[in-house]
C-alpha cells in the first residue's frame, strides 16, 4: 500500500505497511468497547440505568425530588395545562419561535422570588452551566474552579478554552492567591453552593469577598440548594443576603426540588441580554419543553405558598441522619462512605431487595476508596417511613462489613 507524507519540500510518496489491521468483518473498531466494559465490571466501576416500575413501590431515596413536588397533582395539572395550550415541544430554539409567553411567565417569577433583575431558563441545567460559563469566559481569561463542583460546571471551564485553575474545595485562600497572580483581566469563579456528592455548603460568603475585592464574578450553582436552605428554600445566596449583587451569577436547576425540568441563570439584566447573545446551549438549543415550564412553574407557587416545606425537608433530614448515626446534614443529602465499589453496590442492592432506592455513587463520580450511598431525603415522607429507611440502610452497612 502507498501513503503519503508531508515534508519540508512537498507532498511526497511514501511506501509502508499498514500498522492497523482492518478485516473485511469491521469487528475491530469497536472491539475495544468490550474490553472496556470487562475492565469496568472487574472493578465494580460499570453502570447500568435504573428501570422505574410503576408496579414497584419503593421508597425513593436517590431521586433529588426534595419537595416531593414531582407526582403532586398541582404540579401534573401545571405541565398538563402548559402541555395542552402550547404543544408536546417548544417547537424551536429559544431565539426563533421557542420562547412561550409561558418561558417568560416562569423567567419573571423565578427572578422575582429568587431576588435577582433577570433570568434565563435553559433546557436542562447541565445546559445552562455550559452555556453561562462558555458566553462568560474564553480564550484569555481565568476561571477558578474547586474539586468539588458537578460535571457541568467542569465541562463548562474545559469548554471555554479559558486558562482554569482547580483549587482545594473549600480552598477560599487559594482561590484568593489564583486570583491575585493573574495575568488575565477578566476572571470567573466557579462553584456549587451546596456539593451534590456530600450535600456540604460552600463557602459562599468568603468566595464573593475574594472575588469582589479580585475584581472576579462568581457563578454559584445552587442546584442542591433551591428549595433546601435559605428563607422560603430561596438558597444559600439568600441565606447570606447576596442575591442581586451585581458580580454574582446563580445557576439553578428545575429538576430537583421544582420536580420539573430545565436550568436557569439568574443575575444582571446586562447578564442575561449577553447569554441570549452567547450562551451556545440557549441560541443551538429547542427551548424547554411547554410542559416542564408549566409544572416548574406549578411548583414555583407551591413553594412560595408554603415556606415551611423546606423546613419539613431539613427536619427529615435530620432525623434520617441521626437515626443512621450520621453527621447532621447541611442540607438534604446524607452520604454514607463504603469505600470499596463492590460493597457500595451490594448495599444498595440489599437496600432495593427492601424496598428502598438509595443512590449508590462511585469513580469517577467521587474519588477513588470513597464509593458511598447517597441518601436524599424528601419533604413528604413521614417519621415511620423514615426510621423504616434508617434500619434498611443500617442493615444494608453491616451486611457488607461497614458497621
Ligand atoms: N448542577 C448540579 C450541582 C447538579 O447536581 C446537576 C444534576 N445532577 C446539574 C447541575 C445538572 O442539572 P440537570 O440535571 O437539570 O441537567
Amino acid at each position: 500500500m502507498t501513503t503519503t507524507e508531508v515534508t519540508a519540500t512537498g507532498i511526497a510518496a511514501v511506501d509502508a505497511e499498514p500498522s492497523v489491521a482492518t478485516p473485511a468483518d469491521g469487528q475491530v473498531a469497536l472491539g475495544w468497547l468490550a474490553e472496556e466494559a470487562a475492565r469496568l465490571r472487574a472493578a465494580g466501576l460499570h453502570r447500568e440505568p435504573v428501570v422505574r416500575r410503576t408496579d414497584s413501590p419503593m421508597v425513593d431515596l436517590a431521586s433529588n425530588d426534595y419537595l416531593g413536588l414531582c407526582a403532586h397533582p398541582d404540579v401534573i395539572a401545571g405541565g398538563q395545562a402548559a402541555l395542552a395550550h402550547w404543544g408536546a415541544g417548544a417547537t424551536a430554539s429559544r431565539l426563533v419561535v421557542g420562547t412561550t409567553e409561558a418561558h417568560v411567565e416562569l423567567e419573571n417569577d423565578l427572578a422575582d422570588f429568587l431576588g435577582f433583575p433577570s433570568a434565563l431558563a435553559f433546557s436542562s441545567g447541565y445546559l445552562a452551566n455550559v452555556g453561562a460559563i462558555t458566553a462568560l469566559a474564553g480564550r484569555g481569561d481565568l476561571i477558578v474552579s474547586d474539586t468539588g463542583t458537578h460535571a457541568s460546571l467542569i465541562d463548562g471551564c474545559r469548554l471555554s478554552r479559558a486558562r482554569v485553575v482547580v483549587t482545594d474545595r473549600g480552598d477560599h485562600r487559594a482561590v484568593r492567591e489564583a486570583l491575585r497572580a493573574r495575568t488575565e483581566q477578566r476572571a470567573l469563579v466557579v462553584t456549587d453552593s451546596v456539593y451534590s456528592i456530600d450535600g456540604e455548603p460552600a463557602p459562599i460568603a468568603e468566595l464573593h469577598a475574594v472575588a469582589r475585592e479580585c475584581g472576579a464574578a462568581l457563578l454559584v450553582d445552587e442546584a442542591h440548594a433551591l428549595g433546601v436552605r435559605g428563607p422560603g428554600g430561596r438558597g444559600l445566596i439568600a441565606e447570606l443576603g447576596l442575591s442581586g449583587a451585581p458580580d454574582l451569577i446563580m445557576t439553578t436547576v428545575l429538576s430537583k426540588s421544582m420536580g420539573a425540568q430545565g436550568g436557569v441563570v439568574l443575575g444582571p439584566d446586562q447578564l442575561r441580554s449577553h447569554l441570549v447573545d452567547r450562551a451556545r446551549t440557549f441560541i443551538f438549543d429547542t427551548g424547554l419543553a411547554p410542559a416542564a415550564v408549566g409544572a416548574a412553574h406549578a411548583a414555583l407557587r407551591l413553594l412560595r405558598a408554603d415556606p415551611a416545606m423546606p423546613v419539613r425537608l431539613r427536619d427529615n433530614a435530620a432525623r434520617l441522619a441521626r437515626a443512621i448515626g450520621a453527621p447532621p446534614p447541611a442540607a438534604a443529602v446524607v452520604s454514607l462512605i463504603v469505600g470499596d465499589p463492590h460493597a457500595a453496590v451490594a448495599a444498595a442492592g440489599h437496600c432495593r431487595e427492601q424496598g428502598v432506592l438509595v443512590g449508590c455513587f462511585r469513580p469517577p463520580s467521587v474519588p477513588v476508596g470513597t464509593s458511598r450511598l447517597r441518601l436524599t431525603v424528601r419533604a413528604d415522607l413521614d417519621d415511620a417511613t423514615i426510621d423504616r429507611v434508617a434500619q434498611v440502610v443500617s442493615d444494608a452497612l453491616t451486611s457488607v462489613g461497614v458497621r
